[in-house]
């Protein structure tokens, strides 16, 4: 049993508080490798913004969740080495079952989410607080989000054929009865890189997908039923052409690509959403430098010449995401 304070982290609690007064949303990265890590935690010091590491059932299959605990606090020590010490939330991310949030708690994790938005509302109420009675339970208080609605789209193991919005008049009911500490909810986003069908979207003069609107009558809608109380938004990756069009100019093929426009999810930043998931434009990022090396430079093999452009360039797309999108650079 580690207690996330022994590793250096902090919960979501302070955090949501402050961010919900401030008017910004707290960046929540997936990670997996190293230069992911060293990515975040270089942009997130270098715009001394709070950071939500996201660990997926994924990830830890593919990386061991030891080793990305240990990285957890190793990214707390790059930061104070690095000059800033930023609060740091090592969360877990579409848990599915109490046993995976109990073994992420007991591992050192200070956040976890239980996932139930596929369930009935009882039985997704249940599980929920279930989750919510053992991780508050801990000495050191540990944090859960839910999440009620169903988004589209697929996520490492998460996926649906079909999304439904979140139904406003559930949540007050679900946030008394689970006692969670933030909600997710379906307004529109989705998982993934392609986040709209073509024939869901218009298109511009360059033929470039537009994707509809976020329902932002709906976050509305749950505000009022929740004064002030912490949502989250998953599947917010914008989806830069820029990047698309790198990773197609360069081999790759990635058709009908489409993500959620900055202006929207800046928007939704300085409402009751305190926390933004973006993983897929970190994919497109990394994939886009590494395809450019391997094409311009047919004679590298090091790793290192061909991860390190895209670790730079995670970077940078990040600490632009912090002061542009989310509003969370200066809030550390
Ligand atoms: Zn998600």
């Amino acid at each position: 049993m580690t207690s996330y304070k022994d590793l250096g982290l902090v919960n979501t609690r302070e955090l949501f508080k402050k961010a919900m007064s401030g008017g910004y949303a707290i960046p929540a990265y997936n990670f997996n490798n190293m230069e992911q890590m060293q990515a975040i935690i270089q942009a997130c010091v270098e715009t001394k913004s709070p950071v939500i590491l996201q660990v997926s059932s994924g990830a830890r299959k593919y990386a061991n969740q030891n080793i990305l605990k240990n990285m957890a606090r190793g990214a707390v020590e790059y930061a104070h080495e690095l000059g800033y010490d930023i609060p740091i939330v090592l969360h877990l991310d579409h848990g599915d079952t109490f046993e995976l949030c109990k073994d992420c708690i007991e591992t050192g994790f200070s956040s976890v989410m239980i996932d139930g938005s596929h369930l009935p509302f009882d039985e997704n109420v249940a599980l929920t607080k279930k989750v919510c009675d053992y991780a508050h339970a801990q000495k050191d208080y540990v944090t859960v989000e839910g999440e009620l609605g169903v988004l589209a789209g697929v996520e490492d193991d998460v996926s649906a054929e079909h999304s439904h919005y979140t139904q406003p008049a559930e949540v007050i009911d679900f946030v008394s009865k689970t006692n969670v500490d933030s909600l997710a909810i379906s307004i529109g986003t989705s998982h993934g890189r392609a986040k709209f069908k073509p024939e869901q979207c218009t298109r511009d003069a360059n033929g470039i997908l537009i994707p509809p609107p976020l329902r932002f009558d709906i976050l509305e809608k749950i505000e009022k039923e929740i004064p002030g109380f912490p949502i989250v938004l998953h599947g917010s990756s914008s989806v830069p052409i820029e990047y698309v069009q790198m990773i197609e100019k360069y081999g790759g093929k990635l058709t009908d690509s489409v993500g959620i426009p900055e202006d929207q999810l800046r928007r939704a930043a300085k409402s009751a959403v305190c926390k933004i998931n973006i993983d897929s434009d970190g994919r497109l990022a990394m994939t886009a430098e590494i395809r450019k090396v391997l094409v311009e430079k047919p004679e590298e093999f090091d790793p290192r010449k061909i991860l390190g452009p895209a670790r730079d360039e995670l970077k940078k797309l990040y600490a632009y995401k912090n002061q542009k999108v989310l509003g969370s650079a200066g809030q550390a």
